[in-house]
């Protein structure tokens, strides 16, 4: 302000001795007539005006006046103030100062908001390109901030990220956090709801995206235009968004990294495992076979080898079978199907397992053929047929039942165990997931049922869980029935 005020004193100074420069060169060194010097007197305001301002004009136009007066004006050398030419010039004069200062005040006014218009732009640009050019391996929240900071000129800034609850803070200063909430509490108390706050010298924003609050930006003494403000937001709700959407898509390419590499590990160790089963098998086959007697022990020891040996090597065919469907490269082959015949076999397959409990199987009569890959169908029954004996209490029955249903052949596998509540009903199905109840008792993967429904729904089928709580759960499989379809090969 004491500058402001030395710089307006110079100017009156100078101004003053600019129409004492007139007065001079019009009455001694070129002598002029009255009008001539009138003339050169308003021009001299003229360029006060335009130059300076109005203060300066005014007093110019009055010391002008006077200047006038007194030395063009007859009498000359004396001051004659009824003289009505004497209150013409004054009114020239002043006319001249307010017309010639309103217009240069207000070029003066366009050109600075031109000056800050451009310099928002650029500084919205340059916040633009920073962000198209962000580090990802370092915090993006915390490069906005700070160069927010330092592209436009703020002592303190703090970004509010409404996804993970983060705040990233800039600048070199720190927010004045007189009372609670404090800054943070603030941010987010805008970001909720989505409003605007402003209090000392510090504005609290909503950042907002497809008209939903994503997060809040505070800033300490940032001078912006409220357009150039709502574009600063806007970029910012941008960059947050780019965070989500790498982070998404490096989490997908790592998952799916994770899925290629462990159906790549599976196959490499089914691969080991073969080469030595089929040595055993043949190994085995052949002690059966031999023309030379086996005692009776010796019989039991080489069947029980030859029997694990086959299980083995299913265990090792359906190990690779489900890391491909799991990787999503299985293939259909399809063949009309005996559904019946194919059940009577699964469960023959449990039977060894079953420790001789009950497995029931009951079918409608004249259950149509399906088409289907009987491999695959056949694995899917089986993770089914052994989940419920596995999560079924010993000695309790497992029945399973086949029925045509409209257009479809449904089968429904029954146990007497704890039943799966409402709300997991879906979630058993995504993959790796267990229930908490197992998940220390009962070994397996959270595959399981995964498999046996990606399974089905290749085939254009269901599975879904029912059962009432407590009374057991009641596993369903839906197949389509094709009827008149010719076996056909799909991916
Ligand atoms: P896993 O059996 O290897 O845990 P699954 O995908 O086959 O994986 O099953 C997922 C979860 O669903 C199991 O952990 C278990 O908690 C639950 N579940 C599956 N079948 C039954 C069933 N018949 N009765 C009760 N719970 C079951």
């Amino acid at each position: 302000l004491s500058i402001d005020k030395r710089i307006l004193a110079s100017r009156i100074t100078l101004s003053l001795a600019i129409v004492a420069g007139i007065t001079a060169v019009c009455s001694r060194v070129l002598p002029v007539n009255a009008t001539t010097a009138g003339f050169a007197y308003l021009l001299g305001v003229l360029g006060i005006a335009t130059a300076w301002g109005l203060i300066e004009a005014v007093i110019a136009s009055v010391a002008a006046m006077l200047c006038f007066n007194f030395f063009f004006l007859p009498p000359v050398g004396q001051f004659s103030i009824a003289d009505a030419q004497n209150w013409v010039a004054l009114f020239a004069f002043l006319a001249t100062a307010l017309v010639a200062s309103h217009v240069s005040d207000r070029e003066k006014k366009q050109a600075r908001e031109a000056k800050a218009r451009q310099r928002e732009t650029e500084q919205l640009y340059a916040l633009s390109r920073f962000i198209l050019l962000t580090d990802p391996a370092q915090s993006i929240g915390r490069q906005v901030t700070q160069h927010i900071a330092e592209i436009f000129d703020c002592g303190a800034v703090a970004l509010y990220d409404a996804t993970t609850a983060e705040v990233f803070r800039g600048g070199l200063e720190d927010f004045p956090e007189p009372d609670p909430p404090g800054i943070e509490g603030k941010l987010k108390q805008v970001a909720l709801q989505g409003a605007s706050l402003s209090d000392h010298a510090t504005l609290i924003r909503a950042i907002v995206l497809g008209g939903r609050p994503i997060g809040s930006l505070a800033m300490k003494g940032l001078s912006l235009s409220d357009g150039a403000l709502q574009a600063l937001l806007n970029l910012v709700a941008i960059a947050l968004e780019r965070v989500r959407t790498e982070e998404t898509a490096s989490r997908a390419e790592a998952a799916r990294q994770s899925e290629e590499f462990k159906s790549t590990l599976l196959d490499a160790i089914a691969h080991e495992f073969k080469t030595p089963l089929t040595s055993i098998k043949a190994a085995s086959t052949s002690i059966l076979s031999d023309s030379a007697p086996l005692s009776a022990q010796q019989h039991e020891l080489a069947t029980i080898i030859d029997e694990e040996a086959d299980r083995l090597s299913l265990l090792v065919t359906e190990a690779v079978r489900m890391a491909q469907i799991d990787a999503g490269k299985v293939r259909l082959e399809r063949a009309p199907l005996n559904l019946v015949d194919l059940l009577h076999r699964v469960l023959n397959h449990f039977a060894a397992q079953a420790e001789g409990r009950e497995l029931k199987l009951s079918a409608a009569d004249s259950l149509p053929e399906i088409v289907a890959d009987r491999d695959l169908i056949a694995l899917a029954l089986r993770q089914l047929i052994d989940n419920a004996l596995k999560y079924s209490p010993p000695g309790s029955p497992v029945s399973v039942r086949a029925d045509r249903q409209g257009a479809s052949v449904i089968i429904r596998i029954h146990d007497c165990g704890p039943g799966i509540p409402e709300r997991e009903r879906d979630r058993i199905f995504e993959k790796f997931y267990r229930r908490q109840s197992v998940k220390t008792h009962v070994p397996g993967t959270g595959l399981g049922l995964h498999i046996a429904r990606e399974i089905v729904r290749a085939h254009g089928g269901d599975v879904w869980v029912e059962g009432e709580p407590g009374a057991g759960s009641e596993f369903c499989v839906a197949l389509p029935v094709s009827a008149g379809k010719p076996p056909e090969q799909s991916a």
